[in-house]
């Protein structure tokens, strides 16, 4: 489903942000991404979503090649990644269903047909009585949800969030978490970056941990009863 070989990413002609990352993430996971500010959990995000190309190595994400990606292919991949980055581009002079509406415009669906799926995609996160609000009109946490219904309404198979929670409080949160959880329920691979330790253990699976230099998998970690 997401498999990186040997992956390196540097920008420009920087030092190396990621440097031969190696791992598989198989569909329906859920995984939380920490590390400090600056390790590079963002650029290990876009590099899925196929925002950023990698400086080395192989990436796969649902049986495609990215290095080998076409710019003309570039727009598919987005369909079946949905991506929430931290500014969550919201266009705030429009209406909420205007803003899930958006990635749809694409899609060439007839126009009821795509009202209706982005108002599902509302409903799912709970805002379906929110859709002719524009966002500047909405709380933190309702702005977030509505930067997750904009994600899923294509369908993605994976989702990837930049630190959703961040300025969010604990219960505020918590609720944007379930939402995730219910999208993962349902076999959705998530994969989010974050903070926050003890909320993300209570929904993650797995965690990579980016450090400098450094790449840890808990999936990697040896059993404790293999300890001498
Ligand atoms: P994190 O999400 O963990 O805070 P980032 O992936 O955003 O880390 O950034 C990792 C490093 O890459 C930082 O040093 C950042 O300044 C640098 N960086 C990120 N994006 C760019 C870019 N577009 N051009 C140059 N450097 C960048
Ligand atoms: P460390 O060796 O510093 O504990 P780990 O790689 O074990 O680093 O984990 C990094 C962070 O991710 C830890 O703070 C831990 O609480 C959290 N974590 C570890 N495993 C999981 C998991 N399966 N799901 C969610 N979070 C986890």
């Amino acid at each position: 489903m997401i498999e990186f070989q040997h992956v390196f990413k540097s920008y420009g002609q920087g030092r190396n942000i990621l440097a031969d990352i190696t791992f598989r993430v198989a569909a329906g996971e859920f995984v939380y991404v920490a590390g400090p500010s600056g390790a590079g959990k963002s650029t290990l995000l876009k590099l899925i979503g196929g925002l950023e190309a990698p400086s080395r190595g192989s990436i796969q994400v649902n049986g495609q090649r990215l290095e080998q990606l076409s710019a003309r292919a570039r727009p598919y991949l987005r369909r079946s990644v949905g991506v929430i980055l931290q500014d969550t581009h919201l266009l705030y002079d429009r209406s909420a269903i205007e803003n899930v509406l958006l990635p749809l415009t694409v899609t060439g669906l007839p126009n009821d047909v795509a009202r209706a799926r982005a108002r599902a995609a509302l409903d799912k996160v709970g805002l379906n009585n929110k859709e002719n609000t524009p966002p500047i009109e909405l709380s933190g946490g309702e702005q977030q949800r509505l930067a997750i219904a904009r994600a899923i309404v294509n369908r993605p198979a994976i989702l990837i969030a930049d630190e959703p929670t961040a300025s969010l409080d604990k219960d505020t949160a918590r609720r944007i978490m379930s939402v995730f959880k219910d999208f993962n329920r349902v076999g959705v691979t998530t994969l989010i970056a974050s903070h926050d330790d003890d909320l993300m253990a209570e929904y993650a699976t797995r965690a990579f941990k980016i450090e400098p230099g450094k790449f840890a998998d808990s999936a990697n970690r040896r059993p404790a009863h293999t300890e001498p």
